[in-house]
């Protein structure tokens, strides 16, 4: 039985239990629905542990905000050597935060449910093409 690697079901927003079913609905990317799905459709993992557990993917979201920010920050200087005018990196640093909101909503309830859950595990014994019961 082949296992799917961590790093490919974490790019792919795949369930942290089984690895195989979609943690969103859509592309990371459209105008249409962006939102996590409440079980997982493959091995029926309730995604939202407990009641307001995604609140706690606010604080990675900040994090990777923050970081993503000072990361433009320097960007913006080394290439064009700006020290006069504050709206360019206001600008910059807004509109990547507002380019990259997608991302963050994605990968901040990634990280949580991967990294920052010790309740929840792989079970490689799910990672199979067969759909098993719904929990
Ligand atoms: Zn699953």
């Amino acid at each position: 039985m082949s296992q799917t690697p961590k790093y490919k079901a974490m790019l792919a927003g795949k369930c942290p239990r089984c690895r195989r079913g979609n943690m969103f609905s859509g592309p990371m990317y459209s105008f249409g629905t962006n939102s996590t799905h409440i079980y997982c459709p493959h091995c029926g993992m309730k995604f939202e542990i407990e009641p307001g557990y995604f609140y706690a993917a606010m604080y990675v979201s900040y994090a990777l905000n923050v970081s993503q920010s000072v990361t433009l920050g320097l960007l913006t200087y080394i290439i064009t050597q700006n020290s006069t005018s504050p709206w360019l990196y206001l600008a910059t640093i807004l509109g990547g935060c507002f380019l990259l909101a997608p991302f963050n909503y994605r990968y901040s309830r990634i990280i949580l449910l991967y990294w920052l859950s010790p309740k929840v595990h792989y079970q490689p014994y799910l990672d199979t093409d067969d759909k098993p019961g719904h929990a």
